[in-house]
């Protein structure tokens, strides 16, 4: 493979504090230079001058469906949906069909993962058959490859089967992915217990059924000093708890998804189903607080919990419909457009957020553009407007809260390892 030079492009890589123009040497798989100017020589180049280069997005909150639940998404098609969407990079989540529970599971699933366009990372299931009872062989998992363990779907209902998972992870110095969700006090809640739970007559799911685990958590954090890390936040009360336990200096660190900084209950009442998900939209007063602990850098990152389900499933009634919402290909564009360019965040930020934190809390490859780290690479163009259409998405989920929107910030190129796999809104694999 010929060295290829990306020219003229704006270069944003927080992790090296970078911002202006350069032009960026890939070559045997990895960055080989940032300059203000490389020479052509024997290379190919590609001529980016207008739009912006970063490190390739990582999202590590992916629903890939397989094996079981095929209909809904393969690991093939998440990964297309991943390169579409400027990612290079993704996590597995373990509640598949069977769950991710084993150490066997995790080298299938990393079999499946090396025909995708970008790089798969497994996780592992937290307790065996994600059931809540008995831990999961999580040492085994970690051993062959597993980059966190979770029984995200649920989060784990008895306090004291979470401190046996906490201390299996500090052992293995994994991460444990909560699912904040206290099942007791959520029921078999539908919506924010707010104004539309009433006006529908809809059970709600109170802001207490996130608290109450996620400060759980955090002292059980603090006693085993496992790395845990919060998924999905959803409310100002989150937020508060998450800043204590911070301010005590405990591993614990925090993402948001795309849906709860831009969405809110009443958005419920345009998208019926397709603004169904877990935790639920909350107040408008509990996003501005997402948004501002993002900018904070309070909660750290932003994940998508792309989680797709058939048209029919999410066409039906509202009480029936399944939890979640897609977002791999839509993440980017809406948050540039919404929180950028309205001044909630800068695009230094929200590349921090999206690429080079994730990376970091992680512990995965990517993230960076410093040279001698693999090429993987996003590349942007940020004036050009569009329309979101989810009929072409790469995706199986259709599942969007955002189709019909105008947007900017579209993706043109994706290239991970050196190699390019998306360009022009088209996937190569
Ligand atoms: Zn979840």
């Amino acid at each position: 493979m010929s060295e290829i030079v990306l020219r003229g492009g704006t270069v944003i890589d927080p992790s090296q504090k970078l911002h202006g123009v350069y032009d960026v040497l890939i070559g045997t798989g990895k960055v080989q230079a940032i300059a203000h100017r490389i020479p052509a020589e024997n290379r190919m180049i590609l001529d980016v001058s207008g739009l912006t280069v970063m490190p390739g997005l990582i999202d590590v909150h992916t629903h890939l469906r397989e094996p079981g639940y095929e209909e809904k998404e393969t690991v093939l098609t998440g990964g297309r949906a991943a390169a579409a969407g400027g990612y290079t990079a993704i996590t597995a989540m373990p509640n598949t069909r069977p769950v991710t529970d084993s150490a066997a599971k995790i080298r299938r699933l990393k079999q499946l993962a090396a025909g995708a366009p970008v790089r798969i990372w497994p996780v592992g299931a937290a307790s065996k058959g994600s059931l809540g009872a008995e831990p999961a062989e999580i040492a085994a998992m970690a051993a062959c490859g597993a980059c966190a363990i979770t029984d995200d779907g649920r989060g784990i209902q008895s306090a004291g089967v979470a401190r046996q998972v906490l201390q299996l992870c500090a052992e293995s110095n994994l991460p444990l992915l909560e699912h904040c969700e206290d099942e007791s006090i959520a029921g078999c809640g539908q919506l924010h217990e707010g104004r539309l739970a009433e006006k529908f007559q809809l059970p709600g799911i109170p802001v207490s059924a996130e608290t109450v685990m996620l400060a759980r958590d955090i002292l059980l954090a603090g006693e085993t000093q496992a790395r845990l890390h919060l998924m999905h936040l959803s409310a100002a009360a989150s937020v508060e708890l998450l800043r204590v336990a911070k301010d005590r200096g405990l591993p614990v660190t925090a993402e948001v998804t795309p849906h709860h900084l831009l969405l809110a209950e009443d958005d419920v009442e345009n998208l019926a189903a397709l603004a169904k998900m877990k935790p639920p939209l909350r107040s408008t007063k509990d996003r501005t607080a997402l948004q501002s602990a993002l900018a904070e850098g309070v909660i750290d990152i932003i994940a998508t919990d792309h989680a797709p389900h058939t048209e029919v499933e999410k066409s039906g009634s509202f009480a029936e419909a399944p939890f979640g919402v897609v977002g791999l290909e839509t993440a980017f564009p809406v948050l540039f457009t919404f929180l950028v360019e309205r001044g909630v965040l800068t695009i230094d930020q929200l590349v921090d957020r999206m690429s080079c934190r994730p990376a970091a809390i992680f512990r995965l490859p990517g993230g960076t553009l410093k040279p001698g780290s693999p090429a993987d690479v996003a590349v942007f163009d940020l004036q050009c407007q569009f329309i979101i259409d989810k009929e072409h998405f790469y995706s199986k989920g259709k599942n969007t809260p955002f189709h019909g929107l105008t947007v900017r910030g579209r993706p043109v190129l994706t290239m991970v390892g050196g190699r390019i796999v998306m360009r022009d809104g088209k996937v190569f694999s």
